[in-house]
């Protein structure tokens, strides 16, 4: 029997879960279908980068989505983004959602914050680096 065992690990992986979430917000300052309140089923892809641990992992999906549930999406899920973000657009949702995600001393050591993206409608969405 064949045993793949790695030999040269890649210095750096990217691990990535997705989410939806549902919520309502406005634009205070926009003449258009998004002044006035109402939904969107958002979708949420955070990507982590890092090196693999002695699993072969560089973080367990298990515990990104822990820390994601817990920083993200139990603060914006059924909730008006507009009592939260004061101009809510899908930019200003994914400055907030990194700010959240970027320091958390849940992430293991050595892992870190890579990309977010956020659908505001199926095909539409905005992609931040930090920076
Ligand atoms: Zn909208």
């Amino acid at each position: 029997m064949l045993l793949y065992k790695p030999n040269s690990h890649p210095d750096i992986m990217f691990v990535t879960k997705e989410f939806t979430f549902d919520s309502a917000h406005f634009l205070p300052n926009y003449h258009g279908k998004c002044e006035n309140m109402h939904g969107h089923t958002y979708r949420l892809q955070v990507v982590v980068d890092g090196p693999l641990d002695s699993e072969g992992m560089v973080i367990d999906f298990a515990l990104l989505k822990k820390i994601v549930k817990s920083k993200v999406l139990d603060k914006l899920d059924h909730q008006t983004i507009n009592d939260i973000i004061k101009t809510p657009s899908a930019e200003n949702m994914a400055i907030w959602i990194w700010e959240q995600l970027v320091d958390s001393s849940e992430l293991p050591n050595e892992v870190r914050l890579h990309e977010i993206k956020l659908w505001e409608t199926p095909n539409s969405f905005v992609t931040y680096h930090g920076k």
